[in-house]
């Protein structure tokens, strides 16, 4: 089973656009050893991600935890995954050791060149050079590390430059995403800007294919990939099944976006999963009415829940501006594809099929 595990709900940065509000609340030693016995309870393996907040203002969880799956992998045979999503900004390495010996999967939430845009400490100071110093440890440690871009518009000029930074870094594996939320106010004129850079992150991705490099940039490859391989972009929302954040005080939810919502509380880790009520909810996940004769439907998340409440209140709402943002990127992944293949059409094979 996997759970990720919200260690803190405090952190030490105050991105602008970041949605989350920082509180003391941080997980017990008790909630952490039941979480660890629940994520070894069921299925083929146990799974742990460290969240938060920032996960590694608890470092001592993070080690217990370590420690407690190893046991619990001896005791049932089942193997123990990890993984961890983090500002970076008090990786160390001690903690990187750790993490890499259990070949733990982390990524760093890093704008590149673009970080000082949004990204700043609690006391408003900039982040970008220790980060980088960070950045730079992590992949001495944990060489298949990703970086994690949220683009939200004081970093559009940049964002494409960003991208290559990261590059030139070590990152073969960016995530990207726009940032979605109250606190982050798009215009046309934004969206304008942001296709342009999407235009030029697509050519450097091309270039890069071309050149034999493995590099993954999420928001276009996945739409390439996903098409190729026959699977539906809608299908990506899990609610409640793939993998389920536990709360600070043991409860566990449907989705990150629903902690707290007694609606979608499945349970907590010292009961277990009210699975009943883990399959009614799955079963609400669906295709929006708006969506349902959209031509694009199956290449468009339209069916996270989760971003849909976010950005609507309401889990089967999409708002305008993801769907503006799911037509931009469909046509420029498909422009790649295109460009990609006609040029090395067995290079292209090899990469997407
Ligand atoms: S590092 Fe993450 S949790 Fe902390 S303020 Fe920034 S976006 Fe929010
Ligand atoms: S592109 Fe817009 S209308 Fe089409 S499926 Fe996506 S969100 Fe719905």
């Amino acid at each position: 089973m996997n759970l990720t595990l919200h260690l803190t709900e405090n952190c030490n940065m105050s991105c602008s656009y970041c949605p989350r509000t920082r509180t003391s609340l941080r997980m017990s030693e008790d909630v952490l050893d039941a979480a660890c016995r629940l994520a070894f309870s069921s299925g083929g393996h146990g799974g742990l991600c460290f969240f938060g907040g920032e996960p590694l203002l608890e470092q001592s969880l993070i080690t217990r935890a370590i420690a407690q799956c190893r046991t619990l992998s001896e005791q049932t045979g089942m193997p123990a995954q990890f993984a961890m999503t983090t500002n970076g900004t008090l990786l160390t390495a001690d903690i990187l050791q750790q993490l890499a010996s259990v070949e733990a999967d982390i990524g760093i939430s890093f704008e590149g060149t673009a970080q000082n845009c949004c990204r700043h400490f609690a006391d408003g100071s900039s982040s970008f050079s220790i980060v980088e110093s960070k950045a730079k440890l992590l992949l001495e440690y944990c060489p298949s590390a990703y970086a994690m871009m949220t683009i939200a518009p004081p970093a559009l000029p940049r964002y494409a430059e960003a991208v290559a930074y990261l590059y030139a870094l070590g990152f073969r594996r960016i995530t990207a995403t726009i940032a979605y939320g109250s606190k982050v106010h798009w215009t046309d004129g934004h969206l304008l800007q942001l296709e342009e850079q999407l235009r030029r992150i697509a050519a450097f991705c091309s270039e890069k294919t071309l050149e034999g490099c493995r590099f993954y940039f999420s928001p276009l490859h996945s739409k390439i990939q996903n098409l190729l391989r026959g699977k539906n972009s809608a299908d990506h929302c899990h609610l409640g099944f793939r993998q389920m954040p536990v709360a600070p005080d043991g409860r566990i939810y449907a989705c990150t976006q629903f902690i707290g919502d007694d609606a979608y509380c499945l349970g907590d880790v010292f009961q277990g999963i009210d699975s009943q009520k883990q399959a009614a909810l799955a079963m609400t996940a669906s295709t929006p009415d708006t969506c349902k004769a959209c031509a694009l439907a199956k290449r468009c998340t339209n069916s996270c829940g989760c971003l849909n409440r976010l950005e609507t209140g309401s889990e089967h709402l999409v708002s305008p501006l993801q769907c503006s943002y799911e037509k931009m990127l469909i046509a420029i992944a498909d422009e790649m594809a295109d460009r990609i293949f006609e040029t090395a059409p067995e290079l292209f094979r090899k990469r997407f099929m």
